[in-house]
């Protein structure tokens, strides 16, 4: 199948599912149109997937495709803003019409969900790569950045933590694995609903890409301030807490792996029940794992009170001592 067929083929798809109203041009010409609606600013976020990197090589092309989209909207989400509008840059070693209505399937999935439109993208020969940019509107002067954490606001995260990093050390360790951890690593769930119902009261917000003392940091530094956690808080699936009983290993992954797609953000105690009850319509917990301070630095403390020190930080690309092996996100 050459390049053109295979954009016939992502044609199809898409028109199936209709024209958004906001899409004044979408696939076929040299750019697309978009509508922002009157009183709202553009969010534009772009995030690449390679083989090998950010996702194990067993991945389904469906879940990869759902995956791509998914970390995009969780940027989104993550400055408070409703996903409209998305772009797909493809780099594939062969024009798989398998692989690539598989790939749909998962991508359009979730795509359909936020009623988010495919308006255009890019297709070439190469090494497996898949970058796509997504946009989104949010009220003028709206967003939730990262720089705004202020003293004495509670640190909330939504879900659960560290499932996704589970599932990546026992992918990584070829023993026992669960396959709910894993369906947490191939599937997360931008938390994009959960964004709007607390943007209204959160200060700094964060998607938990890189895990949560690489990606809070990110918050501390911008707002300048640090922060006290409770380890012992740290959401936790029952999947987890079976598969990893002993709580020093357990929090390493929740506070230092990544990929759980979850949403960090701060704000005044005084708002928390009404954070609750803004909630209380989800199906996605919440909980107050800290609180910001003055004093610079992130804290954590055990069980006893004393401070715990994880085996696991932040994943970064380039690092000297990265893993050759298949890891995880820095998006
Ligand atoms: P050009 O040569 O003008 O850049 P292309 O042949 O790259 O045009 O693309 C033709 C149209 O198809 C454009 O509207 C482009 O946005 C869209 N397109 C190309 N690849 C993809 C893709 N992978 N997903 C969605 N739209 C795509
Ligand atoms: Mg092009």
């Amino acid at each position: 199948m050459k390049e053109f067929d295979l954009l016939a083929r992502i044609r199809r798809r898409v028109a199936l599912s209709g024209a958004a109203d906001d899409v004044i041009l979408g696939i076929g010409d040299d750019a697309a149109l978009l509508q922002v609606p009157s009183g709202h600013e553009l969010v534009v976020s772009t995030d690449t997937l390679n083989l090998g990197v950010h996702f194990p090589d067993d991945s389904s092309p469906a879940d990869i495709g759902w995956k791509s989209l998914a970390v995009n909207l969780s940027d989104l989400a993550a400055m408070g803003a409703k996903p409209r509008w998305v772009m797909l840059s493809l780099s594939l070693p062969s024009a798989d019409e398998d692989w690539i209505e598989s790939f749909l399937d998962g991508f359009l999935e979730l795509a359909e969900q936020h009623a988010v439109s495919l308006v255009g993208g890019d297709t070439t020969r190469g090494p497996l790569s898949i970058s796509v940019t997504a946009m989104g509107v949010v009220e003028t002067g709206k967003a939730l950045r990262r720089d705004a954490a202020r003293v004495g606001d509670d640190i909330w995260v939504s879900g659960s933590l560290g499932d996704a990093a589970a599932a990546l050390r026992q992918w990584q360790s070829k023993g026992l694995q669960s396959a709910k951890l894993r369906y947490r690593l191939d599937r997360p769930t931008p938390r994009v609903e959960f964004a709007g119902a607390i943007a209204a009261y959160a200060h700094a917000a964060i998607d938990l890409s890189d895990g949560l003392l690489a990606d809070l940091g990110h918050v501390l530094v911008a707002s300048g301030v640090g922060a006290d956690i409770d380890a012992c808080r740290l959401p936790t699936s029952r999947t987890l807490n079976d598969h990893f009983p002993d709580d020093a290993q357990r929090w390493s992954l929740q506070l230092g792996g990544g990929d759980d797609y979850e949403l960090c953000f701060t704000a005044s105690p005084a708002d928390a029940w009404a954070i609750e009850q803004a909630l209380a319509a989800q199906e996605v917990p919440a909980t107050v794992i800290g609180r910001i301070s003055a004093e610079q630095g992130l804290r954590i403390s055990d069980t006893e009170g004393a401070s715990f020190v994880p085996t696991l930080s932040g994943f970064e690309h380039f690092a000297s001592s990265a893993d050759p092996t298949p890891s995880k996100e820095t998006h």
